[in-house]
């Protein structure tokens, strides 16, 4: 139920998890992950993959019995299966029920690429398109197949996860299995070898098909108990019944130090995500000049990125290591999630003769975001402010409309490039 409704929980507007195609993004519980943000995702991933590889080498398979979702919608579609061995009738609202089931999941799949409003919008209107409709389909038909005829002959016989239990597990590892030393309380009533959805007896011993489900515990229990003998014949075991547990062992340890290790790296990458992407580099269309007023003009190109939720109202400065520097302009709002590129003028003043490269500290204010970037300013030798072409960028006087591209303008305060 969990996976079915979180498409539909909203957190600060947004899907509660879910990967935005269009976008990009991946919408992770109120959090916004850019698609060049994904090192996150991919620690995330590393340590998902540790944790999963600690947990079967203690656990053994108990993904498969309990966290699965094949293993769920197996046990969930286990009524129409019976219905559907009845036959007549039965077997065709029973397959009616596969289709149903195969189609609700299917698209709840979808529901974490596409918001579902949209999804049912596209469905109201037959315009889901080629691919959100094409994968509709497909998916549906491949779940249906699995549903009504696989079943568990897919953990039996193709599931990768299944086939690297032998590399996975050690002799200590937890496993559910018939005490062999108990063998006289064994009555061969075969209920638990009826019940087994894979068709093998516990009784013959660790099994590769074993999906751990449990069924022939539960088979076996009520047997037990009513023959007055003491449960747990078939029943989970650490290792082999009869032998004792060892949970601290070499695998395990260095498992759990990846475990450890990868979590703090997720930790780490995504609290020095920045909510505010800054890129600087130097104009190639604004050459480098220097007024008769001794003034030195620098232009720049800024590509800002609000990756958060809320409006950012960013302020722009730069420091050289002498005199001033007037940025053009140096504010710039920024909607949520909007991607901008910003031509900046920088007019230093104070200079006196330094020629040459002079670097700058730019920093770059946010409500909650600062960062800096250093930048190289330069300063042509005096008399030499002559460039050859005329600069694209317009000049803006105070109170006038665009006016000119020329040096030693001196309305200098209020001079924008044009964007
Ligand atoms: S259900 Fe229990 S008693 Fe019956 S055959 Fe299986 S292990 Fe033996
Ligand atoms: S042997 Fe038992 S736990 Fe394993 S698949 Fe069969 S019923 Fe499930």
């Amino acid at each position: 139920m969990v996976v079915l409704g979180l498409p539909f929980v909203t957190i600060r507007g947004e899907s509660a998890l879910r990967f935005d195609v269009r976008t990009l993004r991946l919408h992770a519980f109120g959090a916004a992950v850019w698609i060049d943000d994904l090192f996150v995702v991919l620690a995330a991933s590393l340590f998902v993959a540790f944790a999963f590889l600690l947990a079967t080498l203690l656990f053994g398979r108990l993904w498969c019995g309990w966290g699965c979702p094949q293993t769920a919608l197996l046990d969930l579609t286990g009524r129409l299966r019976r219905a559907a061995a009845k036959g007549g009738w039965r077997l065709a609202a029973a397959h009616a029920g596969f289709a149903a089931a195969s189609a609700l999941v299917s698209a709840n799949l979808l529901w974490y690429f596409v918001p579902p409003a949209e999804f049912f919008r596209g469905v109201a209107a037959f315009s889901l398109g080629p691919v959100v409709g094409g994968s509709w389909f497909v998916l549906g038909a491949v779940l249906y197949l699995d549903l009504a005829g696989w079943r568990h002959g897919f953990c039996a016989t193709t599931c990768p996860y299944a086939k690297l239990q032998g590399a996975l597990l050690d002799r200590h590892s937890m496993v559910i299995a018939y005490d062999a030393r108990r063998s006289e309380d064994c009555i061969s009533c075969r209920a638990c070898v009826r019940v087994c959805p894979v068709g093998i007896d516990i009784r013959d011993g660790l099994q590769a098909a074993c999906t751990s489900c449990g069924e022939c515990i539960d088979a076996c229990a009520p047997i037990m108990a009513k023959l007055g003998r003491r449960p747990r014949l078939v029943a989970y075991f650490f290792g082999e019944a009869g032998t004792s547990s060892r949970p601290l062992r070499a695998g395990v340890l260095a498992l759990a130090v990846l475990t450890a290790g990868s979590l703090a790296l997720t930790v780490a990458v995504a609290a020095d995500r920045s909510a505010l992407e800054v890129t600087v580099t130097a104009s190639a269309d604004f050459a480098p000049r220097r007024t008769p007023a001794g003034e030195v003009w620098n232009g720049f190109t800024l590509a800002l990125e609000n990756r958060g939720r809320e409006p950012l109202d960013v302020k722009l400065a730069l420091r050289p290591p002498e005199g001033d520097v007037l940025l053009r302009p140096d504010r710039v709002a920024l909607a949520p999630g909007e991607h901008r590129r910003v031509r900046v003028l920088a007019v230093a003043r104070g200079l006196g003769n330094t020629t040459g490269t002079i670097p700058g500290e730019l920093s770059v204010e946010a409500p909650g975001v600062s960062t800096t970037r250093i930048v190289s300013l330069v300063s042509p030798a005096p008399g030499r402010p002559r460039v050859s072409s005329p600069s694209p960028w317009k000049l803006r006087g105070e109170g006038e409309e665009a006016r000119r591209t020329s040096e030693g303008d001196e309305t200098r305060r209020t001079l924008e490039p044009a964007p």
